[in-house]
């Protein structure tokens, strides 16, 4: 079976959840929900201030997608600004399904993506100031958190009397995550059919006929 955009779809519908052109307003409302999830955490937390969501901020590279810095906050202790940046990786994509299989266990994609993110935004601050730095927030499709992204968000939500809270933002982000999964199956299952009415009939085809 082909996706409308041409690429072949496995069973798992794997190419759904993060490559496909057609599925881009779909990635960006994933990351808006968890975006927003962040932030009302950091709100209800004493530890951090001035918690706010960043606009998009175009680079002069052509082709470049720009620096999408989502989150930002101060920390109430030190005063010193945080930047955050969400994102979701896909962990069945070729290039790494083979590491997957190989250590399940081991959240390689998200682990590379944060790698990718702090080289990418660490040097390149728009208002860099000594105090600030720049955190990822990385996900895998299916809710594993990156490494440095659990140790980030264990001191940053967590901490004395706050396990609980931690605990129900990792829920909700999880729910958040298998509800989009759902939703960009059954969307690029419905982008990837054809449907064609009967001749001369009125209301919804009664048939969908796969592409490809
Ligand atoms: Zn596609």
């Amino acid at each position: 079976m082909r996706c409308k955009c041409g690429a072949a779809v496995d069973a798992l519908g794997a190419h759904y959840f993060g490559t496909c052109p057609y599925r881009r307003a779909d990635y960006t409302v994933r990351n808006t929900a968890l975006v927003h999830l962040l932030v009302r955490a950091l709100r209800r937390s004493a530890q951090w201030r001035d918690v706010s969501v960043e606009v998009a901020i175009a680079t002069p590279d052509p082709g470049d997608e720009g620096l999408r810095l989502d989150v930002r906050a101060v920390n109430a202790a030190s005063t010193a600004a945080k930047r955050m940046e969400e994102s979701v990786a896909r962990p069945l994509g070729d290039t790494l399904l083979w590491w997957v299989v190989d250590a399940p266990a081991n959240q390689v994609a998200a682990a590379g993506r944060e790698v990718r993110k702090n080289r990418k935004y660490s040097d390149n601050h728009p208002d860099e100031t000594p105090t600030l730095s720049f955190s990822p927030v990385v996900w895998e499709t299916f809710d594993r958190l990156g490494p440095a992204t659990a140790k980030f968000l264990a001191w940053a939500l967590g901490g004395p009397n706050r396990s609980s809270s931690l605990a129900a933002f990792l829920t909700d982000a999880s729910v958040i995550l298998r509800r989009f999964n759902a939703r960009l199956v059954i969307d690029g299952l419905a982008c990837s059919l054809s449907t064609r009415p009967i001749a001369g009939e009125k209301g919804p085809p009664r048939r969908a006929d796969i592409s490809g």
